[in-house]
């Protein structure tokens, strides 16, 4: 069940790939549909890592993006959450044999929200957004 959230904020979110297929990134882009227009509550992915409070990984991290999400990372200002949407994320998944592998995500940034699924649901993803939102407000001395 969706947890019935009161924040004091909107929530932007930056997408980073860090090696997936693509299967992830149709369910982000299904989760920001109008069928679940998830920008009435203040939930928009934004272009720069700078204007953004979360982070939202995808893939594996394949060894040409390790570099790239620590320094994607770092650019996001502070207080910011990271959520890893996908198996591949959390434990390599399909790939975690692979000889291309630097990750999983949590071996090279900190996690704070996980969302599991190859690939997951767009609820499931918004269901995450949600607790990262949580998790947010909670650092923030907010009311949720
Ligand atoms: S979790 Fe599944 S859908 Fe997502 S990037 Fe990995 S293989 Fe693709």
């Amino acid at each position: 069940m969706m947890p019935t959230p009161s924040f004091n904020r909107s929530l932007w979110a930056f997408h980073f790939n860090s090696g997936s297929c693509n299967g992830c990134e149709i369910e982000i882009v299904a989760a920001i549909t109008p069928r679940y227009d998830p920008e009435r509550f203040g939930i928009k992915l934004v272009g720069s890592p700078r204007h953004a409070d979360v982070l939202v990984v995808t893939g594996p991290v394949v060894k040409k993006m390790k570099d790239r999400l620590i320094r994607v990372y770092n650019q996001i200002p502070d207080p910011k959450l990271v959520m890893c949407v996908g198996t591949c994320g959390i434990s390599g998944g399909v790939f975690h044999t692979s000889y291309n592998l630097d990750g999983p995500v949590d071996e090279v940034i900190p996690v704070d929200v996980y969302v599991p699924g190859c690939p997951p649901r767009p609820e499931a993803i918004i269901h995450g957004v949600v607790a990262a939102w949580a998790k947010l407000e909670r650092l923030e001395g907010g009311s949720a």
